[in-house]
């Protein structure tokens, strides 16, 4: 849907500071770049792994190495800042989050300091990145689920270790406002995917892994694929360029203030559709092996859009055909790089 005239209140100024969490990371990284695109003056970006290693390092941005689940860490990143956009995370793909449940809680350190250190140094406004993983996991049973909508991450189910410690994070946003009028806001992502993230070593998720799987096999010759699951399940995914516009028009709008909402696209794919999508990109058809006691996360998830649609006349509408050539190429890219030799990304 093409982006109209929203409710949106006045963002910050170009002249104001912008500090980024996660920046060394996936969708942080591309945020940053995105407000550096739109103008914006002055950019602290912070991650906790060194520089070398992030996928984007946006010159003319303040870049900086610090671990943000120390509280005097927040402190130094949150020095100035108008606006707080808090993407870190120990994050991965359902094979991470199966199997490192006590690194998933573990992040709700970073937001409990993140959000006390923009408080104290009188930031306007806050972001915090919670999940669909924070929803009622007994209503993703069946791949052919009803779309989820904002209201039914409870009672509370939430996917074990992640999604609870999203779930608990937006409740401190939510109690930030309640209790000291911290204007906080807090969108729900749904696999969001695109180039410059993870797309090997283990915390991958299904677009990045199926297109990588795909690629190995078209440059080595093999001639099969291994599927987690039995490829019936379902997903959404949202392509990065809607997310980063998603971001900033749910920051800037105050009808959302402490309210989560939905950032995902509502084009249900399934991960056998996915498969053969890549293939068609690869120009290549493999014989696929299922795992069936591979990590594979709820039966279906797909994201209710009515109310972003409602209340910013918007939703994320890059067709998942055309966002997945884009990762494709990207991916087919670095792993082109790395077979030269090349450093590639992290
Ligand atoms: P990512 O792993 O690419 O980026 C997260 C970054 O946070 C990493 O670079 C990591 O080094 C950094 N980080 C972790 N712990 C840190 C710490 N203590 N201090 C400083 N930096 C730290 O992941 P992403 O996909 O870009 O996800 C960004 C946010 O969006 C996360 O909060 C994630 O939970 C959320 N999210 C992502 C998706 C998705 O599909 N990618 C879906 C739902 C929610």
């Amino acid at each position: 849907m093409a982006r109209q005239q929203g409710p949106q209140t006045s963002p910050a100024n170009k002249d104001d500071l912008i500090v980024i969490t996660g920046a060394g990371g996936f969708i942080a990284g591309a945020l940053t770049k995105y407000f550096h695109n739109t103008g914006f003056e002055r950019i602290r970006a912070v991650d906790k792994k060194p520089l070398p290693n992030w996928y984007q390092c946006v010159p003319g941005v303040e870049s900086l190495c610090l671990d943000v689940s120390e509280k005097e860490n927040c402190a130094r990143a949150c020095e100035g800042a108008v606006e707080v956009y808090n993407l870190a995370a120990d994050m991965g793909g359902m094979g991470f989050i199966e199997r490192c449940r006590i690194d998933c809680l573990r992040s709700i350190l970073i937001n409990t300091n993140m959000i006390e250190a923009a408080y104290r140094a009188g930031a306007r406004r806050y972001f915090f990145s919670s999940s669909a993983c924070a929803y009622n996991t007994e209503l993703q049973k069946d791949p052919l689920v009803r779309p989820l909508k904002e209201s039914d991450a409870y009672p509370a189910m939430a996917e074990r270790g992640y999604g609870w410690e999203k779930l608990m994070s937006e409740m401190f946003c939510q109690e930030y406002w309640a209790e000291r009028g911290f204007r906080t806001t807090i969108a729900r992502f749904h696999n969001v995917y695109g180039p410059y993230g993870t797309w090997d070593g283990g915390r991958e998720k299904a677009p990045a892994a199926i297109c990588r799987k795909v690629i190995e096999a078209k440059h080595s010759g093999g001639n099969d694929i291994e599927i987690w699951g039995d490829g019936s399940q379902t997903r959404s995914f949202a392509y990065i360029d809607d997310v980063t516009e998603g971001i900033d028009m749910i920051m800037h709008c105050d009808e959302l203030t402490a309210t989560p909402i939905n950032l995902g696209s509502s084009e249900l794919v399934s991960v056998n559709e996915l498969v053969t999508l890549a293939e068609e990109i690869a120009g290549a058809r493999l014989e696929r092996k299922y795992k069936l006691d591979a990590p594979r996360g709820v039966a279906g998830r797909n994201s209710d859009n009515t109310m972003i649609k409602r209340v910013l006349n918007w939703e994320p509408s890059t067709p998942f055909r055309t966002g997945l050539e884009k990762t494709y190429n990207w991916i087919e890219q670095q792993y082109l790089a790395r077979q030269a030799g090349s450093r590639t990304g992290f």
